[in-house]
């Protein structure tokens, strides 16, 4: 392994990422794979976990940003990008020029971005995105076919798709994933009625393409399921137990910068909350809350040094935290694991999730751009 920028780092196992794919593309087959990668892919780094994505079989990818959609374009990639929610009128052009396909709902952004695909004298993929009851973007079920066929009536704009998001998907047998889902079926009878019939029609996200709901769609939007993250960090499952061996792909490591035994009595790091009860090995690891380590975390959490479970000693600090090692021996160097496996033992970023209250995605989402990335490739 090539040696770390900084003594804390992320690895980023892309065989991990490649098997995961692979499992949940025969998953869903035949429905075609997109990848999630927005939010620089979940913190995981959105260029490398595209290209590994769309190598192991993925069909094209999905963003929330237009400007995530040019990095990828920048970099080269030419496989197909939907940008899953509408965006200010400013980002059209750069939508159009750079071949993102669009998501639509609204009458007027409707009309704006046929209009701009006509001036450049484009036909412009656009999926229609439906609301059947999350809430956030869409347009309401009821008015589905209205807003298709305002669509199919523009010259420069083509259906390429029809699609909702689940709000519920991660939680067994909640009853509103089944009416979103009967509401959704019932809009895609509509537009066929109506004579419609757009290529790609898609419902899941991760949770809900690995409970198969969802079947008749032709593709699924898999994002957490990819990073090997399960969705519900409670249930530590995407809402039922499914046997799918996911593998987590990002690892959070540091190597111990300081090493110093102190008494009975003293304390550590601000505010010098937690007295030491005896004499104690207190081993430096330099990374912070500014680098998404929350700093809640310091009351229950756990770093993995010399292979065991370790409690912080004090409060993390913004560069800085301070591990109790109790009596053993620790030496400068030695690495530290704070999401990842070392010997038999393993910290997930659900089980950070759960100390603070919060969900796996957040957790990796908010590993900061200093930590730099590491692209490893496990032997499997
Ligand atoms: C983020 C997102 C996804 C991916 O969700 P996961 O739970 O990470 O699989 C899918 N669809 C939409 C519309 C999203 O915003």
């Amino acid at each position: 392994m090539t040696e770390p920028l900084r003594w804390a780092w992320a690895d980023i196992d892309l065989s991990a990422l490649r098997h995961n794919v692979e499992t949940l593309r025969a998953h869903v087959a035949p429905r075609e794979l997109w990848a999630v990668v927005k939010a620089d892919a979940y913190g995981h780094g959105a260029v490398p976990v595209a290209t590994t994505a769309l190598d192991a079989g993925a069909s094209g990818l999905c963003v929330a940003l237009a400007d995530e959609g040019v990095q990828l374009r920048e970099a080269g990639v030419d496989a197909p990008i939907m940008v899953m929610s509408e965006q200010p009128e400013s980002q059209n052009r750069l939508m159009l020029s750079n071949d993102l396909i669009a998501t639509v709902y609204n009458t007027a952004s409707i009309s704006n971005y046929a209009l701009a695909a006509k001036s450049l004298g484009r036909v412009a993929k656009v999926h229609l995105k439906i609301d059947t009851g999350m809430h956030r973007v869409g347009a309401p079920h009821v008015q589905a076919v209205q807003r298709a066929l305002q669509i199919v009536g523009e010259p420069s704009l083509q259906l390429d798709g029809l699609f909702t998001h689940f709000a519920t998907a991660d939680l067994a047998h909640h009853p509103a994933t089944v009416v979103q889902h009967e509401r959704f079926l019932q809009v895609v009878k509509d537009l066929r009625a109506a004579g419609i019939n757009p290529p790609h029609i898609h419902v899941a996200n991760s949770a809900a393409a690995v409970r198969q709901i969802g079947e008749k769609c032709t593709m699924v939007r898999v994002g957490i399921a990819m990073y090997g993250i399960p969705a519900n960090p409670v249930s530590d499952t995407f809402g039922v137990p499914i046997d799918l061996q996911l593998l987590p792909v990002l690892s959070l490591r540091a190597r111990v910068s300081h090493v110093q035994w102190l008494d009975a009595g003293e304390g550590v790091s601000y505010g010098l909350k937690r007295e030491l009860t005896r004499r104690t090995c207190i081993a430096t690891l330099p990374l912070g809350y500014a680098d998404g380590v929350r700093r809640e975390l310091w009351q229950h959490g756990n770093v993995l040094i010399n292979g065991a479970r370790r409690a912080f000693a004090g409060v993390i600090t913004m560069d800085q935290m301070m591990i109790d090692c109790g009596s053993d021996q620790i030496e400068v160097g030695q690495e530290a694991v704070l999401l990842g496996v070392q010997g038999i033992v393993q910290i997930t970023a659900n089980e950070w999730a759960r100390f603070l209250d919060t969900i796996g995605y957040e957790v990796v989402c908010a590993i900061s751009p200093r930590v730099p990335r590491n692209y490893v490739r496990s032997a499997r």
